[in-house]
């Protein structure tokens, strides 16, 4: 049995069973990063020795017959921009190579509490800033399905681990596409929740306005699991909301009889490679097939959306990354005389391009004189756009849309060129910008074997909506 294959839901039932140990899966699955990580290089550290300690634990409580916890004893690698309390976090960054977090993240807490096991902190752009995860520091992670495109970003670490079989789970964060991007081109499913549904407490922020986390999972099932249990109000995070958490597992239902279904008009243009969209009609086809009704919405401020996300994204950044100066943690700069040399050349030496290209854009926009004309402007847009999806979802249930135009790019395609990788994001940032939460499931394969992503979008605090469309589909393409 290739015990790196199964979902967590599965790798339980056989636990349950006693068919197989707790202690063989994490073995099988460091195995396998062994042989792949050269390949992939999905992880930043990994944590094998605590890992194996805490299968052995498992499995004597399997033995004295106790219950396990759904997802007790269950792989799963962690996005280096979450805290782990005495592993390093180092957001792909040089500037914080050495650092150790001194706390757990409020999701890492609740995580241990349910006896989840960690694998290793995975690769991201640097501070998620990225669609590729090419902006790391410590170099590229490879798509699994082939080896010389991109798994996206940015946390293609995360969704590569879990579709090489690297980690049952992974934990990821979505500002403006960085769950659901990634696991369309790593044909896994990717969840960005409600703003404020998880908490970001131990989140290391890039915009904390638009700031998720979220999980990476091998099927629909799991994705429920694990929201369930990351899920939930949080009193270290202000912005986390205080709203009952349902068992998401119970949306796991294959029945959409009378399910409104919206297809924004703006999204099916020019620009997205043919056979994306082909494949998400397909599946939208199924749909009606199964009794869903279809019908075409408009979101008329979707062209805005890069720009007012590169606006507001930036800005925050920029505040948010001031915090690193070389002088309370991370990496320092040994050749300043200066206390201003200091900051200079610690910032200089520490920070990537595309961190240095974020920081004095934030800054420009938040500039006196441009504030007016930048950031409030970005704000005022954004309202409009999160309007958009209130009216129109007031005729429909959920969106569905493709995750991104394209499959997964070449390596080094889009590095000289930024703007064309911030096109990379157009169908996912509208559902930061609005707070909306956002699935992104595969739908299917390119000719060049590459996986589709299929996006479904619903109104805030409608995960269990998503779960239901989500599973139906996935049942549907498995018949
Ligand atoms: N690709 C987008 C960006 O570079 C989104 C990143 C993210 O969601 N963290 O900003």
């Amino acid at each position: 049995m290739n015990l790196n294959k199964l979902t967590a839901h599965e790798i339980h039932k056989l636990l349950v069973k006693k068919e197989i140990s707790c202690e063989e899966v994490v073995s099988e699955i460091f195995n396998v990063i062994e042989e792949k990580e050269k390949r992939i290089h999905a992880y930043l550290s990994l944590t094998k020795e605590k890992a194996l300690l805490e299968a052995k634990t498992i499995d004597e409580k399997i033995k004295r017959g106790e219950a396990l916890l759904p997802l007790e004893g269950i792989p799963i690698a962690i996005k280096d921009n979450i805290v782990i309390c005495g592993e390093p976090t180092t957001c792909a960054s040089r500037i914080l190579e050495n650092f150790i977090s001194p706390y757990d993240a409020t999701v890492i807490k609740r995580l241990k509490k349910n006896g989840l096991i960690f694998m290793g902190k995975t690769n991201m752009d640097e501070f998620a800033f990225g669609s590729s995860t090419e902006n790391s520091y410590f170099g590229p992670t490879h798509n699994p399905y082939d080896l010389q495109r991109v798994p996206g970003g940015s946390s293609g670490g995360s969704a590569a681990a879990v579709a090489a079989g690297e980690a049952t789970l992974a934990l990821g964060s979505d500002t403006g596409g960085s769950i659901r991007q990634p696991a369309a081109f790593c044909g896994v499913v990717g969840l960005k929740p409600t703003y404020g549904r998880v908490s970001r407490f131990g989140l290391v922020a890039f915009a904390s306005s638009l700031d998720q986390i979220g999980p990476i999972t091998k099927d629909v099932t799991d994705s429920a699991f694990l929201l369930n249990i990351i899920g939930g109000y949080d009193p270290l995070d202000s912005t986390s909301v205080d709203v009952p958490l349902p068992d998401f597992t119970k949306s796991l239902i294959s029945e959409i009889k009378g399910l409104k279904i919206g297809l924004p008009r703006e999204y099916f243009v020019s620009g997205i490679e043919q056979e994306v969209g082909e494949y998400v009609k397909k599946s939208v086809k199924l749909l009606e097939e199964r009794g869903a009704e279809i019908e075409e919405i408009s979101l008329p401020h979707t062209d805005y959306g890069i720009a007012t996300y590169y606006v507001i994204a930036t800005a925050e950044a920029s505040a948010n990354l001031a915090r690193f100066d070389g002088v309370r943690y991370g990496y320092r700069s040994k050749n300043s005389k200066t206390l201003a040399e200091l900051y200079e050349n610690s910032r200089a030496e520490g920070f990537g391009a595309e961190a240095k290209r974020r920081i004095m854009l934030g800054t420009y926009v938040l500039s006196a004189g441009y504030y007016d004309a930048y950031y409030l402007k970005g704000q005022r847009v954004r309202t409009l756009m999160r309007e958009d999806f209130e009216k129109a979802f007031k005729k429909v249930d959920v969106i569905l849309t493709p995750t991104s135009p394209s499959t997964a790019f070449k390596i080094g395609e889009r590095m000289e060129d930024p703007l064309k990788m911030y096109l990379s994001d157009v169908f996912t940032i509208s559902a930061n910008l609005a707070g909306i939460p956002g699935i992104s499931i595969p739908c299917g394969f390119s000719k060049e074997k590459l996986p589709i992503g299929l996006q479904i979008l619903a109104p805030a605090f409608c995960e269990e909506k998503i779960f239901q469309l989500a599973f139906t589909l996935e049942s549907t393409y498995q018949c």
